[in-house]
């Protein structure tokens, strides 16, 4: 069988699928997943299903019918090991071969692990995947007290369910500040004080050196200052890296995840890529970037899976994210980094309130705690490249929405 092979069945994997059968790719497809479980949402594994609120039937993408319906072939639990190109196949672990005439791509990113002495040991949680959700959520039932290695967003999801939980919680930052690399100093304050206000004891510029044993089967933490920190589990949430080793062995050109252009098209013209492990140029960032988001990996699947059906709809969503934290929703739309002005739209101290980030006088991006109607015309204006005046954003009695129709 040959058609179109797709490595990867999360958001971007099965989006290029069903792209391409609606775009009318009649040849056969096949989805081939290491992971042994039907596709599933990933968000709430640091969330609703670790707080207990959502259960793992509602986690499930895409059920076994729908596929079968598409005429979409799933082998799970199945991990490509090489890519040959010039035989047009790929190699299952255990020797099977695969044939392609395309093949997308979408091998998503892993977490990065802790590689300090003692990281081997058990009761060490990293978070990625269901089992390793399963795994957490149970661990951290057992547990009274919790470090938290990394202060981004899955470590802060972490924090804020133990907190609510009612464990104690020490999150250890390497950095100044939280989400320093996803979004301003007043957010990243903002949350800092909504986590200390749970109890949760943030530390920053502390690195962790060492994990001995601790009483009890418990961990002894130490950090470069010479402090320790006793815990019964620790969760290390310090970054993703891109599963691009499979294409950069097979020669496709890799910076960071696989290049990739506005259709996913890798250097390689019977090979695509989309979602975590690719990196695409983004015209609101003005540079290439590698983005780890459902929005991004489910646009990108879609405009790949339509390409490879012949059907060139170039990728070019304004970028967006969400994270809850407690009864903070954070959304983000657009790329603020980097920015030279900055200002407020809503109250604040209430806990309603939008950043928008301006270069160059153009709106680029707008951070939003618990104000989604600013994402929602954010989105609009950022891809339409309209800018409100900074006084007008800053206006919260000033309707944005009349900006559209001025264009
Ligand atoms: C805990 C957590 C919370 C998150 N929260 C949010 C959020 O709130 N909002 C948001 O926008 N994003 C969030 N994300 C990020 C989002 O889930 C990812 O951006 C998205 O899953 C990327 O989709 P993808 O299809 O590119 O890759 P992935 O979801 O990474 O899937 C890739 C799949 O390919 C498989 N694979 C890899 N190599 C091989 C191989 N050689 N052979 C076979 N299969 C292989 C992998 O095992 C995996 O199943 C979160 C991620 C996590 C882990």
């Amino acid at each position: 069988m040959s058609g179109l092979l797709i490595i990867g069945a999360s958001y971007a994997g099965v989006q290029a699928a069903i792209s391409a059968r609606e775009s009318g790719y009649q040849a056969a497809i096949r989805i081939v997943a290491d992971e042994a479980d039907l596709p599933y949402q990933r968000p709430p594994l640091s969330k609703g299903f670790l707080a207990g609120t959502v259960a793992h039937s509602n986690l499930i993408l895409r059920g076994a019918d729908f596929f079968a319906a598409h005429r979409i072939d799933m082998q799970l639990g199945a991990r490509v090991v090489q890519i040959d190109r010039d035989a047009r196949r790929v190699e299952r672990q255990g020797g099977e071969q695969l044939g392609y005439d395309t093949l997308l791509i979408a091998t998503g990113s892993r977490a990065r692990k802790l590689t300090v002495p003692g990281c081997d040991r058990e009761g060490i949680a990293h978070l990625r995947t269901l089992d390793d959700a399963v795994n957490l959520k149970q661990r951290l039932e057992a547990a009274q007290s919790v470090v938290i290695v990394g202060g981004g967003f899955i470590g802060l999801e972490v924090a804020a369910t133990a907190a609510k939980a009612g464990k104690t919680v020490t999150l250890v930052e390497a950095g100044s500040r939280l989400l320093e690399r996803a979004v301003s100093p007043l957010i990243s304050g903002y949350l800092l004080d909504l986590h200390r206000g749970h109890g949760v004891d943030i530390r920053f510029n502390e690195t962790v050196t060492r994990i001995d044993d601790g009483p009890g089967g418990a961990h002894d933490l130490l950090c470069a200052d010479g402090t320790r920190v006793h815990c019964d589990l620790i969760v290390a949430g310090i970054g993703g890296i891109a599963n691009d080793e499979l294409a950069s062995a097979a020669g496709l050109r890799c910076s960071n995840g696989i290049d990739v252009d506005e259709f996913g098209r890798t250097d390689a013209p019977e090979i695509f890529a989309a979602g975590d492990c690719s990196n695409h140029y983004n015209r609101i960032a003005g540079r290439r970037v590698r983005l780890e988001s459902v929005q991004n990996a489910t646009d990108q699947g879609k405009a790949a899976g339509a390409a490879i059906a012949g059907k060139f709809d170039p990728y070019d969503s304004v970028p967006r994210f969400w994270s809850d934290q407690y009864d903070a929703k954070l959304q983000i739309v657009g790329l603020s980094a980097p920015q030279d002005v900055a200002v407020i739209r809503g109250p604040l101290d209430q806990g309603r309130f939008s950043v928008f980030y301006y270069r160059d006088a153009t709106l680029t991006a707008v951070d939003s705690i618990n104000r989604p109607g600013d994402q929602m015309i954010a989105r609009r204006l950022i891809a339409a490249s309209i800018s409100p005046l900074p006084d007008q954003a800053a206006d919260a009695s000033f309707d944005l929405k009349k900006l559209e129709a001025v264009g």
